[in-house]
């Protein structure tokens, strides 16, 4: 069997200056409670290991970020990786609470062009996920933002402002977006296009889009991760025979391989090295040690 490991993938730069943030925080303030305000980034056992320093984590898909917010008394709120409204800020810092903000600077970016534009009276055509906290935060802004999540959303738009600037949640597939753009253009032509896919995802999904030479694709990541589920779906469309999305190496424990197959291990921004460590080296030497999760190694 031959494993490699494809590169670049794993942690982006703004997952690892989340991750930074929420470890200086609990450092700095050893006495305050220190909240969460949904996953810090999309990996529950990134979530788990800081548990285990007493970091509370609110995430309830049944709640909003307001609600989540009004549940806390008192400490230290972390905004996450993905960005926040300015109005759950300003609340928080208006109850007194300690406001950290790990939003990433890719994020911060395309808010502040959303809100330039706004200012100068363009519409936006936002192309994002429906319900991702990113996609939250952006249309957060203003009622002028109209979400496209599909191509037949692009049929339904019906904006009359002839300024209009599209722009997407920065961990889409390059795919998908271009494919948005094409029609949203046909639609509208003097459109205004910025396209804002982060550099960190488009280099992972250009790097599975050139695997060309294995039988099979691993992708380790969590389930709720969209940059994740981008490469998963970029893997089955660039024909590999194979396609398996884990989140941990405990997953492949009964899965066959042939002594010939070749396989390529990649794995999304938000996923610990430690984890896709594990899968290449349980495919490697199949150590049933390889297949145990230690939440000490994770941060
Ligand atoms: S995937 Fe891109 S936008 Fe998201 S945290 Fe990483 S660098 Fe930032």
């Amino acid at each position: 069997m031959e494993v490699r490991r494809v590169v670049p993938s794993g942690y982006c730069q703004g997952v690892v200056s989340a991750i930074r943030k929420v470890q200086e925080t609990v450092e700095k303030y050893p006495d305050k409670k220190v909240y969460v305000l949904g996953m810090i980034v999309h990996n529950r056992f990134i979530v788990e290991a800081f548990r285990q320093l007493n970091v509370i984590t609110l995430d309830d898909s049944d709640k909003t970020r307001e609600e989540l917010l009004d549940s806390i008394e008192d400490g230290v709120v972390v905004f996450t990786a993905h960005g926040i409204s300015d109005q759950i800020k300003q609340k928080a810092l208006a109850r007194g609470l300690t406001v950290v903000d790990a939003a990433c600077k890719y994020v911060l970016k395309n808010l502040s062009l959303i809100r330039e534009y706004l200012n100068d009276g363009y519409s936006i055509i936002y192309i994002g996920k429906k319900k991702h906290p990113e996609s939250e935060a952006a249309l957060s802004i203003s009622e002028d933002i109209h979400l496209v999540t599909s191509l037949s959303d692009t049929e339904k738009l019906n904006i009359t402002n002839s300024r209009i600037m599209v722009t997407n949640q920065t961990t889409m597939s390059v795919y998908d977006v271009s494919e948005y753009i094409e029609a949203i253009r046909m639609k509208y032509p003097q459109a205004v296009i910025l396209e804002e896919i982060c550099d960190a995802t488009k280099q992972r999904q250009n790097a599975v889009m050139n695997v060309t030479d294995a039988d099979t694709l691993i992708i380790v990541g969590d389930p709720n991760s969209n940059n994740t589920a981008q490469l998963t779906r970029l893997g089955r469309k660039n024909g590999i025979r194979r396609v398996i999305q884990i989140e941990t190496a405990a997953e492949l424990e009964g899965m066959e391989f042939a002594p010939e197959e070749r396989i390529a291990v990649t794995s999304g921004a938000s996923t610990p090295r430690y984890l896709t460590d594990n899968v290449i080296e349980y495919l490697k030497t199949q150590d049933p040690t390889y297949l145990k999760t230690d939440i000490s190694r994770i941060l």
